[in-house]
C-alpha cells in the first residue's frame, strides 16, 4: 500500500512540475513575443555599438526570458524521451504477455481475443473466418530422441514455416507444447482457398528440418472449423468454440492416420464424447477386474493337434457389453495404460494357463509401446515367477509395425526375451513392410501369416500364391509358420498341401473365456492335473459354443 503511495506521490509530483514547467514555457514565449520583439534588435544594435543601451532591467527581462525558454525546450525533450521510453516498456511487457517467446506466435491467452477481431473485421466485408488447428505428429519422440533444445527449434522452424504462408490478414498463435491456431478471413464461396492453405501446410511442415547439424522429419494433423458452419453463432465464446471444433478435426485427422487434414463435422463431437466415455471407463475398468483374457485355440495342421491357446483381451463393459481389443487397446496406448493392462491380462492368463496340460503353450500379444518399456522383459520375468508358469511356454507376439520403430531396442527387447527362454514370433506377417534384412537379423522363432493373405487362398479370383510364398519364406528362414484366420475347411485343405503349420481360425471355434477354456480341455483330458494323453483336433462339438 505504501509503495503504491509512494508512486502515486511520485507520479503527481512529476505532473505537478510538468504543469508548472509548461506554464513558464508559455509566459516564456508570450513575454519574449511582448517584450523582446521590439527589445532584442536594440539590444543586437547596442552590442554592436550602433545605439545607445535600453532598459537594463528590460534587457535583464529579455536575457531571463530566454535563459526560460532554452528551459523548457530541454524540459520539453526530456519529457518527449520519457514518452518514448515509457512506449517502448509498455509496448514490451504487452509482447510479453501476448506474444510466445520460443516463435514470436501469439500466445495462448491472446489467441482468442484476435480471432475474435478477425471476426468483426471479416464480418464487415461479409467474409467467414477459418480456424487450423495444428498439431504435430511426432513431437514428443523429437523431444526423446534429439533433446528439448533440438524440440524448440523444431517448433521455431514450424511456425516459421506456417507464418510464410499466411495471407496479410492472418494469425499465427502458439497455444500448447507443439499445437498452433492460424485463422483467416475468406469469401464463403472460396473454400477451396482453406483446403488449399492446409494442404500448403502440411506440405511446407514435411520438408526435413536442419539443426545442429542434425536433419528431423516431422509432420502436421490439422483440423479445419470455420464461423460458416451450423450453430456456430450462438456460442458464447466464437473463437474458443472455433478452436474447440478445429481441435476435434485435428484428433480425427490423426486418428485417421496423421499428416492430413480434416473439417469439423457435427458428429465428431459424439464420436469424441464416446471416445472420453471409452477413456475413463478403461481407467476405472482396469482395477475393477474387468478386463479379461479369451483363449483362441492353436491347432498342428499335419496332425490336428490342439497345441497351444493365444490370449486375446476383452473388455468386459458393464455399459457396452463385450467389446474388442481393436476398440480398446488403441487408446489403452494412446492414454499410456497399455503396459499396465497388459500386465494385468498377462497375470490372469498365467494363472489361468498353469492349469492346463503342461505340453500347451500360450502366447500373448504386446503393444509396440511396451517394446520401448526398458524393464519389459524384467517385468515379465517378475510375472512369471510371480505365477510359476515356465517361461518355455510362453510365446509373445510382436506385430510387424513394431519393426518401423527403434529396431535397436526391439533387438535388445528380443533378446533378453530369448535369454529367458521366452520364444517370440513375428505377428501379422505380410501387413507390415519388414525388410528381409529385418527378418533374418532378429531373432524370432515363428512367423504368424496375417488372416487377410490366408481368406485370400479360396476367396473367388483370389489366390494362394502369396501365402505360399510366405511360407517358404519361412523355410529358408528356418522360421516355423503359423497361419491365422482359418475359416473353412478349404482353407485348411489348401494349407495342409503347403508343408508343416500351425494353424488358428474360426473353423476350430471362436476365443473363448477362461471358464470355457477349462471345459474345453476337460473334455479333451488336457487339464494340467489330468494324465497326459495324446492331444486331439478339438474341432468338434464344444468349438461351436459361443465365446463369453
Ligand atoms: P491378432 O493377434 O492377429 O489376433 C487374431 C485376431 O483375429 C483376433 O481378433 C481373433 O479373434 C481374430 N480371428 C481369429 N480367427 C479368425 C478367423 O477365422 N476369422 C476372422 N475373421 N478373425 C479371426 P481380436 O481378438 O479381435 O484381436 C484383434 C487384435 O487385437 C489381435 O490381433 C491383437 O493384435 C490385438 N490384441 C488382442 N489382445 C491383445 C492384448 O492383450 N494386447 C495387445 N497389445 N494386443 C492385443
Ligand atoms: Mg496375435
Ligand atoms: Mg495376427
Amino acid at each position: 500500500m505504501k509503495v503504491r503511495d509512494k508512486t502515486a506521490k511520485r507520479r503527481f509530483g512529476s505532473a505537478e512540475r510538468d504543469m508548472i514547467a509548461l506554464g513558464i514555457a508559455i509566459a516564456s514565449v508570450i513575454l519574449f513575443v511582448g517584450t523582446g520583439g521590439s527589445l532584442m534588435p536594440k539590444i543586437v544594435r547596442s552590442w554592436m555599438g550602433l545605439g545607445g543601451a535600453p532598459d537594463l532591467a528590460l534587457t535583464n527581462a529579455v536575457l531571463l526570458n530566454i535563459a526560460l525558454l532554452i528551459f523548457g525546450w530541454r524540459r520539453y525533450n526530456e519529457l518527449h524521451r520519457e514518452v518514448a521510453e515509457r512506449r517502448r516498456a509498455e509496448e514490451k511487457a504487452r509482447e510479453l504477455a501476448e506474444i510466445d517467446p520460443l516463435t514470436g506466435c501469439l500466445n495462448r491467452r491472446s489467441g482468442s481475443p484476435a480471432i475474435e477481431h478477425l471476426h468483426e473485421k471479416a464480418t464487415k466485408s461479409h467474409r467467414e473466418v477459418a480456424v487450423f488447428m495444428i498439431d504435430l505428429d511426432n513431437f514428443k519422440q523429437i523431444n526423446d530422441l534429439n533433446g528439448h533444445q533440438m524440440g524448440d527449434r523444431v517448433l521455431a522452424a514450424i511456425s516459421r514455416r506456417i507464418r510464410d504462408l499466411l495471407p496479410a490478414e492472418g494469425l499465427i498463435a502458439r497455444i500448447g507444447g507443439d499445437e498452433f491456431v492460424c485463422a483467416l478471413p475468406y469469401e464463403s464461396t472460396r473454400r477451396e482457398r482453406i483446403e488449399d492453405f492446409a494442404a500448403q501446410i502440411i506440405k511446407a511442415v514435411s520438408a526435413p528440418i536442419e539443426a545442429n547439424k542434425m536433419i528431423v522429419e516431422s509432420t502436421v494433423s490439422v483440423g479445419i472449423a470455420t464461423t460458416a458452419e451450423a450453430n456456430i453463432a450462438q456460442s458464447a465464446s466464437l473463437a474458443d468454440t472455433l478452436i474447440h471444433r478445429a481441435d476435434i478435426a485435428m484428433y480425427h485427422a490423426k486418428k485417421n492416420g496423421r499428416n492430413r487434414f480434416f473439417w469439423f463435422e457435427t458428429q465428431m463431437e459424439d464420436e469424441l464424447r464416446f471416445r472420453n466415455e471409452l477413456e475413463s471407463g478403461i481407467r476405472r475398468g482396469i482395477p475393477a477386474g474387468e478386463f479379461v483374457p479369451f483363449y483362441e485355440q492353436q491347432i498342428d495342421l499335419e496332425t490336428g493337434e490342439l497345441v497351444g491357446f493365444e490370449m486375446l483381451a476383452r473388455w468386459n463393459s458393464p455399459r457396452y457389453g463385450l467389446i474388442s481389443p481393436e476398440v480398446f487397446i488403441p487408446i489403452a496406448e494412446d492414454i499410456d495404460l497399455i503396459s499396465e493392462l497388459s500386465e494385468c491380462l498377462i497375470r490372469q492368463a498365467l494363472r489361468d494357463a498353469r492349469e492346463w496340460d503342461p505340453r500347451l503353450t500360450l502366447s500373448v500379444n504386446i503393444s509396440p509401446l511396451q517394446l520401448r518399456d526398458p524393464w519389459f522383459a524384467q517385468k515379465l520375468l517378475h510375472l512369471l515367477l510371480e505365477s510359476g508358469f515356465p517361461a518355455n511356454r510362453l510365446e509373445i507376439e510382436i506385430t510387424e509395425s513394431c519393426l518401423h520403430e527403434n529396431i535397436g531396442a526391439v533387438r535388445s527387447i528380443v533378446s533378453s526375451l530369448k535369454n529367458q527362454g521366452i520364444r517370440v514370433s513375428l505377428d501379422d506377417f505380410g501387413t507390415g513392410y519388414s525388410s528381409l534384412y529385418q527378418l533374418r537379423s532378429l531373432p524370432f522363432d515363428r512367423l504368424k501369416i496375417d488372416r487377410s493373405f490366408v481368406a485370400e487362398i479360396t476367396r473367388e479370383g483370389g489366390d494362394s500364391g502369396l501365402v505360399e510364398a510366405m511360407v517358404s519364406l519361412g523355410k529358408g528362414l528356418a522360421l516355423p509358420v503359423t497361419a491365422e484366420g482359418i475359416e473353412s475347411p478349404e482353407v485348411l485343405n489348401a494349407l495342409k498341401g503347403m508343408g508343416k503349420l500351425k494353424g488358428q481360425g474360426y473353423l476350430y471355434g471362436q476365443p473363448e473365456n477362461a471358464d470355457a477354456t477349462r471345459m474345453r480341455l476337460a473334455e479333451l483330458k488336457m487339464l494340467a492335473n489330468e494324465e497326459a494323453k495324446p492331444a486331439t483336433s478339438s474341432k468338434k462339438p464344444t468349438s461351436q459354443r459361443k465365446a463369453g
